[in-house]
């Protein structure tokens, strides 16, 4: 593309050219024009002059021809004639005397000066003055003038000067004066030439008017010329070539008759243009300019007239001629001037704006190829480099050459590719694209960008300006600080962070690979003791050691994370049709071999809980949570196991769920109620007490078991309302006993650990106690030992005011947890009522059996009484019998019953 300063002066140039070639031929037409018009008019001019000339000298001939053949004329010429040719006679001759009185009126009233008759040979026979008569060489130098006259011809001669000294205007005698002369023959009447007529013409009247009328303008006249070129009429410049030196001031008549005198002018001076072409007898025009008589320019037209022989030139000063012209050429000049000046102003503009364009352009270039960042100009359309910063070479390490004019995909890898289609799509839609893709170089490396692509006008055409940002150093940045977040800096597995991300991930690829994600929860078993008793040190270097041994243990395809404090977490993923290995063995294995730290030898088990995806859509927290739920059921399991999580988990925390939810308006709705069963004494199975035992009634749920629900109520918290309801319920029925004259000598109720733990049991007891006004021997409270364990030294505290107030304490349950014989004799318990599972097995199992006894033993030397639960035969009565156990409860002697089945069961017997 031509550059825009090229075009700019070219068209200037051009647009010069034109103006000046269009004035130039504009003036050339009109100075033709001009010439032509000109050049006619003063022909027309010399035209009328010419034939004003020709038509007087005509008249004058008419005159003296008529005059000439008047009667009087021709007889008194032939009187004069007749007679003898004496100056004397001819002057006394009375034809003398009547020519004169004939022809003065005539003469007068034709401005003519005089006539002469002239006879053969050559005497003048009659004279307007008498001092010419009788004369001879009166015409002498007039030899051809007369030779033709006698030839019969009418001849007028050139204005000459006179031979005679002639009066002026004023009556001057002037000698020299202008003259001349017209003669006709006279003819007697055989038509014989007689006589010469010839009358004196003064070319100062006439001639000189015509001649003035014939002048143009300021510098213009009309003259005659004889056939050598010398003047025969008075110049109007007289002046001046007084003052050039060409005629002299003095003796000038108002013809100036001295000027045609060839002596004086022009006598050095070689024949005018004009003069040139009148010598030999042409007639012309010349307005291109010659020089005249005086040396000036001056265009003319003049002709040369046959008859008269005088040469006519009608003249004006060229520079006259030519004002308008000049003036017009002026105006052109100024014009083009003008215009020149205009254009020289647009091209001196255009030149700042360029200069300023240009200096912007540099900067803009020097901008572009000193940018820190590499800068890429792509084609919208073809995607094609178009220009690329210096920095652009060295950085993709392709020449200048090489990167313009090339696909910007040389630039992509792989991966980045459909980015940066995408991202062309972007522009088209937002005009603009921030993004982070890879690059390659020339040599293939891989370079990390952040690409600011916008979309630009320019040259007309849409480009996407890429500015490229090495993120190299961000990325490594990234990514070292990535494995600082995503890395457990103790055992250097991969943290919860990065195990959420893999986890997600590989359940986002599960389906497509045909995968099944297997996830296992790991926990140590009782790490918190490890931690208690040797210290977070050790556990660190036992954690540690964890980690490195299950690493070591699973294969590649399985990682290994912490979880958080003393839980791992292993995922993996194997094809569907696989058998699924057994990777809880694997882990298990690896806790054989005890860990040794500090010369210790520290046996640690696994509980670990496992969920499969199953190919389902399954999101990580809900696969996460199966394995946390069957890890919890691992360690319900007697922990050193694994629990695939199952469905039934599933339906069981659905259960829960609901049971809470119902739970909540349970009481509102007296959904509960009690059962009592019946405590007998081993001595005589006499009633010696009761428990009151909850039963919820739910219309949706149906029964369910206070072995269901009282965990979660005790999970939620509702069972401080709850236990306060039994207590409530237990105090109204005692004296709604007693009442109909039953009289029991204690209700014991089960509290709960919560209950103990977390509310004013003592004073909610009292005032329970205070409104049915009983005493608080008459309840006795069931604590299970499990809560025993926390051996917490406000717990121990209450449980003394408790039997400071006089309640009874009954350890329930005892044997099934955490039985320690030092409760026994920490805790002020009146009964230990032995668990049921002693007594089931009782008769099959000797190891039980024995363990009840001693139980008993130990018991009751510690002067604790025993209840023995779950007695359900009688061989069970005689062996609890035997060993000296205080109290019995169980199916034998009655189950749990409501209140009125109580009483009218038991109402009857003996109370004691
Ligand atoms: P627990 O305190 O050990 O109560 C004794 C349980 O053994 C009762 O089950 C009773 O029905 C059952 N039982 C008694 N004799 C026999 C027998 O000969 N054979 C068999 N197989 N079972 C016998 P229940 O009523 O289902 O109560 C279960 C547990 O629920 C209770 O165990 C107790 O821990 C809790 N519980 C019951 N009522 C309440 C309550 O009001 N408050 C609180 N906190 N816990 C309660
Ligand atoms: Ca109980
Ligand atoms: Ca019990």
């Amino acid at each position: 593309m031509m550059p825009l300063k090229k075009v700019f002066f070219s068209s200037l140039a051009l647009m010069l050219v034109v103006t000046i070639l269009a004035s130039i031929v504009t003036l050339t037409v009109i100075e033709s024009n001009f010439k032509h018009n000109t050049s006619q008019s003063i022909k027309a001019v010399r035209n009328i002059t010419h034939q004003a000339i020709v038509s007087w000298s005509q008249e004058n001939e008419l005159h003296i021809q008529l005059l000439a053949q008047t009667p009087e004329v021709k007889k008194l010429a032939e009187e004069l004639l007749a007679i003898d040719r004496t100056s004397g006679n001819l002057i006394s001759a009375p034809a003398q005397q009547s020519l004169k009185q004939f022809l003065s009126p005539v003469l007068e009233k034709h401005e003519l000066r005089g006539y002469f008759i002239i006879d053969a040979n050559h005497i003048s026979i009659a004279s307007s003055r008498i001092s010419n008569i009788g004369s001879t060489n009166l015409i002498d130098n007039q030899s051809e003038f007369m030779k033709r006259l006698w030839q019969g011809k009418t001849v007028t001669t050139l204005p000459q000067p006179s031979d005679v000294a002639l009066q002026d205007n004023n009556g001057v005698f002037i000698k020299n004066y202008p003259t001349m002369f017209v003669g006709t023959p006279i003819i007697n009447a055989q038509g014989k030439i007689i006589a010469i007529f010839t009358l004196r013409i003064d070319p100062t009247k006439n001639l000189r008017k015509i001649l003035q009328r014939g002048r143009i303008g300021d510098s213009g006249e009309s003259y005659l010329i004889n056939r050598q070129g010398y003047l025969l009429s008075e110049s109007r410049f007289d002046h001046e070539l007084i003052k050039k030196g060409l005629i002299t001031s003095n003796n000038r008549s108002t013809f100036n008759i001295q000027a045609i005198e060839p002596k004086e002018v022009n006598a050095s001076t070689p024949l005018t243009f004009m003069a040139e072409q009148v010598n030999q007898g042409k007639s012309g025009s010349n307005a291109d300019g010659y020089f005249d008589y005086r040396g000036k320019k001056v265009i003319g037209s003049w002709l040369w007239d046959e008859k008269f022989q005088f040469g006519l030139a009608t003249e004006v000063d060229y520079d006259e001629a030519y004002l308008p012209f000049s003036k017009t050429k002026q105006s052109f000049a100024i014009f083009t001037a003008c215009a020149m000046l205009v254009f020289a102003t647009f091209a001196w503009i255009f030149a700042r704006i360029y200069n300023k364009m240009q200096t912007n352009k540099e900067q803009v270039k020097t901008l572009f190829d000193n940018a820190g960042d590499p800068i890429l100009i792509v084609d919208f359309n073809s995607g094609n480099i178009l220009s690329a910063n210096k920095l652009s070479t060295s950085f993709f390490k392709y020449s200048d050459k090489t990167l313009v004019g090339s696909h910007v995909s040389i630039l992509c890898n792989e991966d980045s590719h459909q980015k940066v289609l995408s991202s062309f799509a972007t522009i088209r839609r937002c005009g603009g694209s921030l993004f982070e893709t890879t690059y390659k170089n020339k040599f293939g490396n891989v370079i990390f960008v952040e690409v600011n692509a916008k979309l630009v006008k320019f040259n007309n055409s849409d480009v996407v300006l890429a500015i490229i940002r090495d993120i190299s150093a961000r990325k490594a940045a990234q990514q070292k600080l990535q494995e600082l977040v995503s890395t457990d800096m103790l055992t250097k597995l991969g943290n919860r962070s990065s195990f959420d991300k893999q986890l997600s991930l590989m359940l986002a690829n599960q389906e497509k690979q045909k995968k099944v994600v297997i996830l296992m929860l790991i926990g140590i078993d009782e790490f918190r003791i490890v931690n208690d008793t040797l210290g977070h040190a050790t556990g660190d270097i036992i954690l540690k050691t964890i980690a490195k041994r299950i690493k070591n243990a699973i294969p590649d395809n399985a990682y290994l994370y912490r979880f958080g404090g003393d839980e791992f977490t292993v995922i993996s993923a194997i094809p569907e049709k696989n058998e699924k290995p057994n990777l809880c063995k694997i882990i298990q294995q690896t806790m054989k071999t005890p860990i040794t730290v500090n010369s210790n030898k520290i046996h640690l088990t696994m509980s670990i809980g496992i969920a499969f995806s199953n190919g389902k859509n399954i999101n990580s927290s809900t696969l996460l949570q199966s394995a946390d739920r069957a890890l919890n059921s691992a360690k319900e399991h007697g922990r050193n196991c694994c629990q695939i999580f199952t469905e039934h988990m599933r339906y069981q925390d659905e259960q829960q769920f609901t049971i809470l939810a119902e739970l909540r308006n349970a009481l509102t709705n007296n959904e509960f109620y009690l059962c009592f069963q019946p405590v007998v004494s081993v001595k005589d199975h006499q009633l010696v007490g009761a428990e009151a035992l909850i039963r919820w009634q739910n219309p949706k749920l149906g029964f369910v078991s206070p072995e269901t629900f009282i965990s979660i109520a005790e999970r939620s918290g509702a069972i401080i309302d709850i236990g306060n309801w039994v207590l409530e319920e237990v105090c109204k029925t005692y004296c709604e006993w007693q009442t109909n004259g039953f009289r029991i000598p204690s209700i014991s109720i089960n509290l709960s650990p919560v209950q103990l733990l977390n509310s004013d049991i003592e004073k909610v007891l009292l005032a329970t106690l205070a409104k049915y006004r009983m005493t608080p021997d008459c309840i006795a409270l069931e604590i299970t030992e499990g809560v025993l364990l926390s051996e917490r030294e406000e717990l121990h505290q209450l449980l003394m005011e408790l039997k400071q107030m006089g309640f009874r304490l009954y350890l329930d349950d005892f044997g099934t947890g955490y039985s320690s014989l030092s409760y026994l004799n920490k805790y002020p318990f009146d009964y230990l009522k032995m668990d049921k599972s002693f007594i089931t097995d009782m008769e099959d199992n000797v190891k039980h059996r024995n363990l009840a006894k001693t139980v008993i033993a130990m018991a009751n030397s510690l002067e604790l009484a025993v209840i023995a639960e779950g007695v359900e035969n009688q061989w069970q009565v005689d062996f609890l019998t035997k060993n000296n156990c205080q109290r019995i409860q169980g199916y034998f002697f009655g189950k749990p019953v409501k209140k009125s089945d109580f009483l009218s069961q038991w109402a009857t017997e003996k109370i004691i």
